[in-house]
């Protein structure tokens, strides 16, 4: 239901109230990787001798079931629902019914 580009609130864990943009959906496994959100320190060991390691910020995937879908059309935290229109798939918001 989710995809890449969606703007979603967290609704569980520590980073619960936080929103931010899907950057990656791991469908095998229901994760998703929000901008943002669940981010931890991770140390780079230095690539050539003499060269200082770094420290970036990297964004851990987390369950998908932690989050909701923040609608692009009415703004409101809702459940994607799907609606066949002949052989096309389309994605729809569950409270305005728009298409997203
Ligand atoms: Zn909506």
């Amino acid at each position: 239901m989710i995809k890449k580009g969606d703007n979603v609130y967290v609704v569980t864990g520590k980073e619960r109230g936080k929103t931010g943009r899907v950057l990656k959906v791991i469908r095998e496994i229901g994760r998703v990787v929000v901008e943002g959100v669940n981010v931890h320190k991770k140390h780079m060991r230095p690539k050539k001798q003499g060269q200082k390691g770094e420290i970036v910020s990297v964004s851990r995937s987390m369950n998908v079931s932690n989050v909701m879908i923040v609608c692009s059309k009415c703004g409101q935290r809702t459940r994607m629902g799907h609606t066949m229109t002949g052989d096309t798939k389309t994605r729809t918001c569950k409270k305005c019914k728009g298409e997203v």
